[in-house]
């Protein structure tokens, strides 16, 4: 082994969780350690639609997004950059009267998280977004949710974390991971050995196989949404749209480049997420249809991105249910972006002091397993894909 160290805490996966959790563990002087397998902010962080919204997600994540909603505002103070995060307000969109009554009774459920849904329908719909096709009959409006340049957030978050003293290192693929006495030690090939107190899997669409080694198998799963830019087009479209029920997502950023996710990729070999045709033709003409502005422009990139989904959609976040101080956090399902900072503190918290005030208990990985004996099986390098069983 050519380098030996010994730490307080090691985080496995440097995404916006993991490199989160390393930024609010050196705000309480907890020495860290942060393996990525690749770059920090290189997988699901760095390639995302770049959503920031509030909008849609469970009651149960209401106040942890809360919580993130406060941390992107102070951005700039955390990181030193605002990440391109633009509140431009999150647009869901009704395409019949089913789903403006979903819509009203997700306002009415969501009172009091200061989240400020409006709804709007009709005449006053059209005069405010003149640039949606008549098929979509009105929608909810949340002012304050937005979006952000993913390509620079995680990144911004890992370096601070650096200057603040976390030891990140990047291309440190953890090979293995075990118990020892009341330490936990920790593998990267047969270049590193780490010794710690305490383990965050923060390994994203890879969290399930860390979970399983001690004995804790979750049904996590493998999705790739589909993503396209355009070429810049001049500003037209005002709020980040998303649809109820589901359907395509849409963005435009001050360049002028519209971005637009929609679909899923079904390709499952790659390590990198490859888009088909078939997808990208599909996610063309959702978008003419409901755009009508884009339907001659050029599309310059497809692409797509590896993520862990969870069965109910919520992440699991907590402590491992058979191992003193290993806590988990994957699986965000598509919407982990958000509340990854706020996920970020809530592990530092976790990590230093064995409690958080965010209420994390419908999160919990007890919802999915029942402790089983160890896996056996060796660790996947992150390269390979993990399809779920
Ligand atoms: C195309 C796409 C669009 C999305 N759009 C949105 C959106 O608009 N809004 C939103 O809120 N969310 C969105 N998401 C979801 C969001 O990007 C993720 O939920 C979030 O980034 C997850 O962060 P993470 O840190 O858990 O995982 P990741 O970013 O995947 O990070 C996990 C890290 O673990 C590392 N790792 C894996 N194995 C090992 C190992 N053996 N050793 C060391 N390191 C390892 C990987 O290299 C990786 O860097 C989208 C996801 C995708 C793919």
């Amino acid at each position: 082994m050519n380098t030996r160290l010994s730490t307080e805490v090691a985080i496995i996966g440097g995404g916006i969780v993991g490199a989160s959790a390393a930024l609010f563990l050196r705000r309480r002087g907890v020495p860290v350690v942060l393996l990525d397998a690749d770059r920090c902010g290189s997988r699901a962080s760095g390639v995302n639609y770049g959503g920031v919204r509030r909008q849609g997600r469970a009651l149960a994540q209401m106040p942890l997004t809360r919580r993130a909603h406060e941390l992107w505002n102070d951005l700039p103070n955390l990181i030193g950059t605002d990440g391109e995060f633009v509140r431009s307000g999150h647009l869901k969109l009704a395409r019949n009267e089913a789903d403006m009554a979903a819509l009203a009774a997700y306002r009415d459920q969501t009172r009091g998280f200061g989240m400020n849904l409006e709804l709007v329908t009709g005449a006053a719909f059209r005069a405010r977004f003149p640039w949606l096709a008549d098929g979509v009959i009105g929608g909810s409006f949340c002012p304050q949710d937005g979006h952000a340049n993913p390509r620079l957030v995680t990144p911004a978050i890992a370096r601070r974390a650096r200057e603040l003293g976390a030891d990140i290192r990047e291309h440190a693929a953890v090979t293995q991971v075990a118990r020892d006495g009341d330490r936990y030690v920790l593998r990267v090939g047969d270049t590193l050995e780490v010794t710690v107190r305490t383990v965050l899997n923060c390994a994203g669409a890879w969290g399930k196989q860390f979970a399983a080694q001690f004995g804790e198998v979750v049904p996590e799963t493998v999705i790739r949404p589909l993503m396209m830019v355009t070429e810049p087009l001049p500003v037209f479209m005002t709020a980040s749209l998303g649809i109820q029920g589901g359907g395509i997502y849409a963005r435009q950023i001050d360049r002028g480049n519209c971005i637009i996710g929609g679909g899923r990729v079904a390709d499952n070999t790659s390590t990198y997420a490859r888009p088909s045709s078939a997808a990208m033709h599909a996610l063309m003409a959702a978008t003419a249809a409901l755009l009508p502005r884009l339907r001659h422009a050029s599309v310059i990139r497809f692409w797509s991105g590896i993520e862990g989904n969870m069965p109910d959609h919520n992440p699991v976040l907590g402590p491992s249910l058979t191992t003193p101080n290993l806590f988990h956090a994957f699986g965000f399902s598509g919407a982990g972006f958000q509340i990854g900072p706020a996920v970020g503190e809530v592990l530092a918290s976790l990590a230093a002091t064995g409690t958080t005030d965010i209420p994390i208990d419908a999160f919990g990985i007890a919802r999915f397993t029942a402790p089983a004996r160890p896996s056996v099986e060796p660790l996947l390098p992150v390269g390979h894909t993990l399809e779920s069983t």
